[in-house]
């Protein structure tokens, strides 16, 4: 028996992976190390994470400056809790962030991953509306197809479909609206004095089918909440730090959120860590002579010193070496190269920044969305050809970190051409 089965055999006892139906997958890729945008298996195999390893990983693996920032933060110090105590890469990280994010953002609150930053957003809202005597303002307004995150609130407000049905009973109600301004302002104006504010994925719907909104739409938006007063919520977990071509989608479009939630590309990628920033009048709303009227939210690893750090040493990168502009030239490069093998999906490919997408056509008869059964397939497919992709239901997408070379695009642009060829038999 080979190393690499025995890893598969003793994972297949003990494992129970995420989004992953056990009975029929077959066993999962035994990744041995990871070095800029290579995984390397545990038989020699080589794969280009061409998709940043659910897109997280935004410098490339292995970084050597984030590596030095991890082990010398570790030694200085571990953890502390967040809760009476501060630390300097917290403050540092936070003043960095406020300096970095769209205007009037001037507090952070840290978590772990992007489900809480976004559960973090919606308490935040609801309590500020509790302290300001408006408790009936519990109504969120999100879209169609919308993710984000595993969380209750996080599932409350994300689309139901295709992962979130069996949970119903159990979630909050939230209006859901086509990514339309006229069905947003009617939500508005139908909720009245019981909407609490909107969520959204600017510019970029991610796990929903990597599917755009122009920026009118997005600045639509921030009038509509503007007239009415209401809290507009950026969900930036996937689109922060540079992956449509800006440091923020919402920067792109050119507004402000009053809360943006961020995570993923964070800590470039690499350790867990999350932060929801706010606008100084939610935080006001929380003073009080009265403890009890504190936001009541905490993680274990809230503001983790080594987290922070890493994330700092990041967002210097990110600045030293213009990531939103490697990404956009990354993105242009596989979508240029798609088009030149095979025109026919031209205008079917849709980009932003360095995440490139197109659809394949449902075959007749068959399960359209996240769970068409050609995914499985295509993936296997991929990872033959040497490229970890992993298709959201038919649509087929690549986003790979800023260290992405010409040659490693032009391979995935071959492996996404491939792929969409096989589709036909
Ligand atoms: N928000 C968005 C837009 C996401 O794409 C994701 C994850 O893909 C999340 C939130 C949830 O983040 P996490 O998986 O870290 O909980």
């Amino acid at each position: 028996m080979s190393a690499n089965e025995n890893l598969t055999d003793r994972d297949a006892q003990v494992s129970w992976h995420p989004y992953t139906q056990h009975a029929l997958e077959p066993a999962p890729l035994p990744v041995r190390s990871a070095r800029g945008a290579v995984l390397v298996l545990e038989d020699g195999r080589e794969l280009i994470d061409a998709i940043s390893s659910w897109w997280a990983i935004l410098h490339g693996h292995a970084e050597p400056r984030l590596l030095e920032v991890m082990a010398a933060q570790a030694r200085e110090l571990d953890h502390v809790l967040f809760a009476g105590c501060t630390h300097e890469p917290a403050v540092r990280l936070a003043e960095s962030l406020i300096e970095v994010a769209p205007e009037g953002l001037s507090r952070v609150f840290f978590s772990d991953n992007g489900s809480t930053a976004v559960e973090v957003a919606l308490k935040m809202v609801f309590q500020g509306w509790v302290h300001r005597g408006e408790e009936q303002r519990r109504t969120f307004v999100a879209l169609e197809g919308a993710y984000h995150g595993d969380t209750f609130g996080a599932m409350a407000i994300g689309d139901p479909e295709p992962f979130f049905r069996p949970f119903e009973p159990l979630l909050f109600r939230a209006r859901r609206v086509p990514a339309r301004l006229d069905r947003v302002e009617r939500a508005f104006d139908e909720l009245g004095e019981e909407a609490a504010g909107i969520i959204l994925e600017p510019l970029l719907q991610a796990a929903g089918g990597m599917i755009l909104h122009g920026a009118d739409f997005l600045r639509g938006v921030r009038a509509a909440c503007d007239r009415r007063g209401l809290p507009l919520i950026a969900d930036e977990v996937m689109t922060g730090f540079g992956r449509t071509g800006a440091l923020f989608a919402c920067g792109k479009a050119g507004i402000a959120p009053d809360l943006m939630c961020l995570s993923k590309g964070l800590t470039g990628g690499i350790l867990p860590l999350a932060a929801t920033l706010a606008r100084e009048e939610l935080f006001e709303a929380f003073l009080s002579s009265n403890r009890g009227r504190a936001f009541f939210h905490g993680h274990t690893f809230t503001a983790h010193p080594v987290g922070c750090a890493v994330a700092l040493a990041s967002l210097e990168l990110c600045r030293e070496r213009d990531v939103p502009a490697r990404l956009e030239a990354i993105g242009a490069r596989i979508q240029a190269r798609i088009g030149e093998l095979e025109p026919s999906l031209a205008p079917a490919v849709r980009r932003i920044g360095g995440v490139v997408a197109f659809d394949l056509p449902t075959p007749e008869g068959g399960t359209r969305g996240y769970l068409a059964e050609r995914a499985p397939r295509l993936r296997r497919e991929a990872i033959e050809r040497g490229v970890l992709l992993r298709p959201l239901g038919d649509v087929l997408y690549a986003m790979p970190p800023a260290c992405t070379r010409p040659e490693q695009c032009d391979r995935i642009a071959q492996v996404m051409v491939e792929l969409a060829r096989l589709t036909d038999d």
